[in-house]
């Protein structure tokens, strides 16, 4: 037999199959070790044929297979066919996506420990002779282990030393052997629930998916309508016809308490992956499920790979998420992913959201998905009401400060009655910038053409781009002047003020200052859920999925930020957060308000969002798109070049944008938009940044990508580093 096998090397020149003898074991999916060059590899068998094309003499033999068990399960190669395929991988990069990382180079390994098993005949007089006498220890471990038993060893060792013990193992009433010890994520202690009777909303919504032939549902519930009691039932009766389960929830959602539901339902059953864990934790979990172990899998979009097999469901919560699209190398879009093994499983798949991105419900309006809808809360409770303030009329009548006088009062009711509020600001540090009043110089850094955030409680200044750091200004290097403003509001400076106004008042801050730790997130939410009456200030990982019943206060410090993003789908990403971040007020007995502020009241975005008209929203914003020609009625594609030399950088995006023009005469009507420029941001990390931007449409799309894709892999060299991104989130 011969074996194709990719390379595990991601160099363009060696990302093809090549061919080996297999030898008896292998399989197709197995990790194999193969002789390379005058090197020893690692690569993936991703095939077994009878023949090859080349030569015998030429042909050198697999040196063996690296795991037990084939990793790659035959759907996932294939899913790595189409991935390579629908977004121009390199074979190797969508291979590696289906298995933990840290596997690759036996970086990860089952983790064994050291267990005794008591012989089954223990013949107490017999053995105590040949003990030493008086050793308190020895005796104490015989009597210890005489009903039989299996112990870690590092624990006998603890209780009674380890000379006594190798002495009973050297007596054979002891027996060494080796186990594999899971490891097992943290998630809250679990609580079980009284099991819910739905709502026949809900049942009405599970019966769509379940008694109807399989396809993509979107489900278009408010926040607190119940959509995982929903998930949860839809899964049960999965699990129940031999079937295994995908839910997919955005990095942040997940929190022990999402995670807490679940097995509190489904017990052992469920397996965790996202970021968050360890290299081994993630490793076991994802044995746990190649295995056959897990038949739930509950994780971040990477969770989309896992090696389940016979799926019944796939699930991919706050569907809009932006998360869910990988736009760095190895590119992919989570939905595309999860709809190719819907497919290959013959299974639905659900997009949930309270606020689906306008891609899925402009699909939902042209037939393509089924809409479900959950039109009210759980017990009709009402949504929260929002409030829009006008800040400009707040300085208008004098009040500079960051909090509008609604805020301020609200916040102060709140806390004096013992609940919790939310603030919501997008933007960490203190001040989104440092600048001397006399002369105007602001300090950037040196690396990327942006200014630097000022963080107070370090006294630095921090690159948000490169991480890079700097000592906070006190004079200004230019002309020395002591007079320094700041710029635009961060947590810190929201966490700092709150302090003042309400002294003793515990406060937490969630950015991802707090967070870097492994489980730091997981424990300020738990902080903040005990602590009453608090505050949670944070950025954006605070509007996602949390379920905190005593908060009555939402407050979004400034909502126009992300309005004044360049990027087409700004609007609608601050229709989603302000709705988004509305949900977590008053989800208990309690009712809630939320409190918005705006520099641009007058906004449409602000009237549909306080009204929670998601589909008057929808109509204008899908109007506006059609009329302008942006998603989904066209391509936004951009290709960005950067590089260490200006000059090479510009060159080379002139060059791509003439080969782009003469692409463009030959379809005329397909490019509504082409234009070549330096990046808004012109620099990161002292690489040069130019793009060319385009917009396509009609039906040669495919084939003008696939002419895009092509000029950009064979122009790359190694000083320069060309990207395509297709209707990328982020246009800086
Ligand atoms: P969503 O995900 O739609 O925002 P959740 O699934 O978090 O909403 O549900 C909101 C709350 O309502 C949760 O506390 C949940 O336990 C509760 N809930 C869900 N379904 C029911 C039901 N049928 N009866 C009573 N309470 C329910
Ligand atoms: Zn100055
Ligand atoms: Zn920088």
């Amino acid at each position: 037999m011969i074996a194709e096998v990719i390379i595990d090397v991601a160099h363009s020149e060696v990302d093809r199959i090549f061919d080996y003898y297999a030898i008896l074991e292998l399989r197709a999916g197995h990790r194999v070790l193969v002789p390379f060059g005058r090197q020893t590899l690692e690569g993936f068998c991703v095939a077994l044929k009878d023949t090859s094309e080349l030569e015998d003499s030429q042909l050198k033999s697999v040196i063996r297979v690296l795991d037990d068990y084939p990793v790659l399960l035959k759907e996932l190669l294939e899913l790595s066919g189409f991935m390579t395929d629908k977004y121009r991988l390199k074979k190797v990069d969508a291979l590696r996506l289906l298995i933990p990382a840290q596997m690759r180079g036996g970086r990860v390994k089952e983790l064994r420990v050291n267990k005794l098993k008591a012989a089954d005949i223990l013949d107490k007089i017999v053995l105590g002779d040949k003990l030493r006498k008086g050793a308190k220890n020895q005796f104490g471990l015989l009597s210890f282990i005489q009903n039989g038993g299996v112990y870690l060893q590092a624990e006998l060792n603890n209780q009674f030393g380890a000379q006594a013990v190798q002495k009973l193992v050297d007596l054979g009433a002891l027996n060494r052997f080796t186990d594999v010890k899971k490891r097992t994520p943290a998630s809250a202690e679990i609580t079980e629930k009284p099991r819910i009777a739905l709502t026949s909303a809900q049942k009405k919504a599970v019966n769509a998916v379940l008694q109807s032939q399989p396809k993509t549902h979107l489900l278009f519930g408010v926040t607190g309508s119940g959509k995982t009691e929903v998930y949860i039932n839809i899964i049960k009766s999965v699990l129940k016809e031999g079937k295994t389960a995908i839910l997919l929830v955005p990095e942040i959602s997940l929190t022990p308490q999402v995670l807490g539901v679940f097995r509190a339902v489904f017990g052992g059953q469920t397996a965790i992956l996202h970021s968050g864990l360890s290299a081994g934790e993630r490793f076991d979990e994802w044995r746990r499920i190649r295995q056959g172990e897990a038949s739930i899998v509950i994780g971040a979009r990477s969770a989309v790979f896992a090696p389940v097999e016979n799926i019944g469901v796939i699930i991919i919560d706050e569907e809009h998420d932006s998360s869910y699209k990988s736009e760095t190398n190895p590119r992919f879009y989570t939905h595309d992913v999860a709809g190719w093994r819907a497919k290959f499983n013959n299974c639905p798949l659900i997009l949930g959201s309270a606020t689906p991105s306008l891609d899925s419900f402009y699909k939902a309006r042209l037939g393509e998905y089924n809409l479900i809808e959950l039109a009210v809360r759980i017990n009709d409770k009402e949504l929260p009401k929002v409030e829009i303030v006008d800040m400009m009329q707040e300085m208008r009548s004098g009040n500079t400060g960051i909090f509008s006088g609604s805020l301020l009062s609200q916040l102060e009711n709140e806390i004096n009655a013992g609940n919790q509020a939310m603030l919501f600001i997008n933007r960490r540090g203190f001040a989104s910038f440092m600048q001397c009043r006399e002369c105007g110089y602001i300090a950037k850094c040196t690396d990327c053409d942006v200014s630097l955030v000022y963080h107070r409680e370090e006294e630095a200044l921090k690159c948000h781009f490169c991480n890079k750091r700097f000592k906070a200004l006190t004079n200004c290097p230019v002309c020395n002047s002591t007079s320094i403003r700041h710029g635009a509001t961060g947590t810190q400076r929201v966490v700092k003020e709150l302090g003042e106004l309400f002294p003793g008042v515990p406060v937490f801050r969630m950015d991802n200052d707090t967070t870097r730790d492994k489980n730091a997130h997981l424990g300020i939410l738990e902080k903040f859920g005990k602590t009453k009456p608090s505050v949670l200030v944070g950025t954006q990982m605070i509007a996602k999925g949390h379920d905190f019943p005593c908060v009555t206060l939402v407050g979004v410090i400034d909502a126009d930020m992300s309005l004044h993003f360049a990027d087409y789908r700004s609007t609608e990403r601050t229709y989603q957060l302000i709705i988004q971040v509305a949900g977590r007020a008053g989800r208990a007995a309690l009712t809630g308000k939320v409190v918005v502020q705006t520099y641009t009241p007058k906004h449409y975005v602000y009237r549909f969002a306080a009204n929670y008209d998601y589909k008057g929203f929808y109509e204008k914003e899908i109007n506006l798109r059609e009329v302008t020609k942006f998603p989904p009625f066209a391509k936004l594609v951009r290709i960005v070049v950067s590089g260490e030399k200006e000059d090479d950088s510009r060159n080379y995006v002139f060059e791509l944008f003439n080969t782009i023009k003469a692409l463009k005469l030959k379809y005329p009507n397909s490019f509504l938009f082409c234009e070549a420029m330096r990046a808004p941001i012109g620099r990161v990390q002292n690489r040069h940044r130019f793009q060319i931007l385009m917009r396509i449409t009609g039906n040669d799309e495919g084939v003008i990508m696939q002419n895009l894709y092509n000029l950009v892999d064979t122009g790359v060299t190694a000083n320069l580093q060309v990207f395509v991104e297709v209707n990328p989130s982020n246009l800086n």
